[in-house]
């Protein structure tokens, strides 16, 4: 994902964006930022400034996008859950099954 300021945003949304870009709660990289800014020799501030003018800001297509991937992931969750791997072959089978379709070993006891 290529870094952009986010929507989700206190001042102008370049820790925000920073935070979706790599992942983490936003809340992180602005202590973190914060932090660098009032207690080592980063110029946070002049930074911030230059970051809000070079980056763009989001579109709401991003975010539909976005959404989009992590739907899929708790879905994707919530479905294994419903599954369990055989001890003896790996293949998946439904939890709700005893035996195994592969191999025929008891999977459910
Ligand atoms: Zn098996």
């Amino acid at each position: 994902m290529r870094l952009k300021r986010s929507q989700n945003k206190i001042i102008a949304g370049v820790c925000a964006g920073i935070a979706e870009s790599v992942g983490v709660n936003p809340k992180v990289i602005r202590f973190l930022y914060a932090f660098l800014t009032v207690f080592t020799g980063f110029s946070g501030v002049v930074v911030y400034i230059i970051l809000t003018l070079v980056l763009d800001t989001k579109d709401q297509a991003e975010y539909l996008c976005y959404e989009t991937y992590t739907d899929k992931r708790e879905k994707e969750k919530k479905e294994s859950e419903n599954y369990q791997y055989c001890s003896n072959c790996g293949v998946r089978t439904k939890k709700s099954q005893t035996f195994c379709s592969n191999c025929g070993n008891i999977v459910n006891l």
